[in-house]
């Protein structure tokens, strides 16, 4: 008999000639583990998403009872669900009382197309203005605004009335103009390598949207739901956008996007044509309930308020010389090394030693940090002593 493994990559579609291929058939807390009994500490929360970790008992129950209820009765939109709308209502009490409506997707990339459209038909404007380097999903639409040209190369012809500006650059913000719907940013370029805006630099974002009538459109996938140290990055850092796009540990590990706006916007989408944007299973129940669970843990207990004192140590343990760059706050970290083969033999070096670390899509030269929020300070420091060993070990 074939094992899982051999199954995998004979079966099931590849989107890499190098998968890190690990087969993992548990996991508790910020543990993992594999099929031979391989433990391993968890240094990504599956890119943002398992924010809480494994098998967090909140979240269990709140699927189990959910999933006593109901899964699917109706299409999205068409019922009235306890946690669609439980979820809704939180998540607006969380944030600007002008972030006031949600629509729910299946996910990150699907939410990023629904607000394209939103905002086109709100403005009556076609053109849309992204950052180089930004990553905002695979779809057309979604790539069509990302700022990779290696990512899209083979995939043309995508969306037209696109315009790339550099990320961190205020002269460059002179090309959102009156004609522009919308600007699409993410607070802090997450699959670019963790890069923080400069002082100042989303401020100027915000009043160049709002003097050109052009909507902001934040897109924290990654960055929401405490992985910066605040609930959502914008607050902590003092804007506050037109549309907020939210996925990844939205659904508390399972498939949902949404997009939060004003309801005088989203509603653009009810009529000529009416069903302007819809979706079979947005929202699901299921994964409504499950980020609830998650949303309510992180709001009602101390894991945010420990986050400063976690941050504080990884930065001041996580020194090598040939680390180029340490760059990040909260739980969300890039690792900038010298060379992609370098930073390749140190992310395999670490699996060797039981830690999952990935790359970035966009910095080939780096790794990432963001375990779960609620890691141990024992685990976060056996997880930065094996980082230094492996780096040592391949040096
Ligand atoms: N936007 C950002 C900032 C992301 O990090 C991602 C996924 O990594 C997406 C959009 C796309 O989300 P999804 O993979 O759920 O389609």
């Amino acid at each position: 008999m074939n094992s899982n493994r051999e199954d995998f990559f004979t079966f099931v579609g590849q989107t890499s000639d190098e998968s890190l291929a690990l087969e993992i058939v548990g996991g508790k807390g910020a543990k993992l583990f594999g099929p031979d009994g391989t433990t391993y500490l968890d240094f990504i929360s599956g890119i943002c998403v398992s924010n809480l970790g494994h098998g967090d008992p909140d979240i269990l129950q709140a699927i189990e009872q959910q999933n006593l209820r109901y899964l699917h009765p109706i299409v999205y939109g068409e019922g009235v669900f306890s946690p669609q709308v439980q979820y809704a209502k939180k998540l607006v009490a969380s944030l600007d009382e002008s972030l006031d409506n949600v629509y729910y997707t299946n996910s990150g990339s699907e939410a990023i197309e629904a607000a394209m459209k939103i905002a086109k038909k709100y403005t009556g404007r076609r053109k849309l203005v992204a950052c180089h380097n930004a990553y905002h999903g695979s779809t057309q639409g979604a790539l069509s605004l990302s700022g990779d040209p290696r990512a899209k190369a083979g995939y043309g012809p995508l969306l037209p009335d696109i315009v790339h500006v550099t990320y961190n650059d205020f002269d460059d913000l002179a090309q959102i103009t009156e004609d522009t719907a919308a600007f699409f940013v993410e607070p802090i370029q997450g699959a670019g390598g963790v890069i923080l805006p400069e002082k100042g630099y989303l401020q100027r974002v915000r009043a160049r949207c709002t003097e050109t009538n052009t909507l902001l459109v934040l897109d924290e996938i990654q960055t929401g739901f405490g992985r910066t140290g605040s609930l959502f990055a914008h607050q902590a850092l003092g804007i506050v956008p037109d549309m907020l796009i939210l996925a990844k540990a939205l659904g508390g590990g399972l498939p949902l996007g949404a997009v939060i706006t004003a309801k005088k916007v989203l509603s653009c989408i009810q009529r000529d044509p009416p069903l302007g944007h819809i979706s079979t299973f947005g929202g699901h129940p299921l994964s409504c309930a499950a980020g609830m669970a998650l949303f309510d843990k992180l709001q009602h207990s101390t894991i945010l308020s420990e986050l400063p004192a976690k941050a504080q140590f990884l930065c001041a343990n996580l020194k090598h010389p040939v680390i180029k760059e340490l760059r990040g706050m909260g739980m969300l970290y890039g690792v900038i090394f010298n060379s992609q083969a370098f930073a390749y033999k140190v992310l395999k070096k670490l699996l060797e030693k039981g830690v999952i670390s990935i790359g970035f899509l966009s910095e080939p030269n780096g790794l990432r940090i963001s375990p779960p929020l609620n890691i141990s300070h024992e685990e976060l420091k056996w997880g930065i002593d094996r980082f230094l060993e492996a780096i040592e070990e391949v040096s």
